[in-house]
């Protein structure tokens, strides 16, 4: 039987059927220890390549990135100037509400918007998680997003139709 590794990226990339590659645990290993910046493809790369000195191509960046985030283990947002962002999936994220746009494709917290709201929200998503968690499920996940059309955008379409 294969031990198991106890390095917690090695572990982390393991539990979620990604291949223990040296750009994996570079890329992973970042994220993690930045968890609460988000970081566009260039900032990644050259930050990558400062901390390194030799960095991950492009492509093999862009690939990396788009599979950690595909199995949950990067949250990727959509900035005000419509750049993806990516971030370490934190576990006050994972339930943390948020508003997407189906127009500008935006993502926004509602924290905002909805005030006292949102952190009921908030609450009642991360009771959810802690009752299968003591159920015995794993590896969970929620996403508290209301979609719709942003206030830019409704207000856009309104002059429009003027
Ligand atoms: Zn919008």
């Amino acid at each position: 039987m294969a031990s198991l590794p106890d390095d917690p990226i090695d572990a982390l990339l393991t539990a979620h059927g990604l291949r223990r590659t040296q750009a994996a645990r570079l890329v992973l290993g970042w994220m993690l220890a930045h968890a609460d910046t988000s970081f566009t493809h260039a900032q990644l790369q050259l930050a990558l390549h400062d901390e390194t000195a030799q960095g991950l191509d492009r492509v093999t960046l862009y690939r990396l990135v788009d599979r950690l985030t595909q199995v949950g283990l990067l949250l990727c947002r959509v900035d005000v100037h419509r750049v993806r962002r990516y971030q370490a999936m934190p576990a006050s994220v994972q339930a943390a509400p948020h508003f997407e746009c189906q127009n500008c494709h935006r993502d926004s917290p509602l924290a905002g918007a909805l005030k006292k709201n949102s952190r009921d929200l908030e609450k009642a998503a991360q009771t959810a998680i802690e009752a299968l968690k003591a159920l015995g499920y794993t590896d969970l996940r929620m996403d508290v997003a209301v979609r719709g059309i942003c206030l830019d955008c409704a207000a856009d379409e309104a002059s429009r139709a003027d």
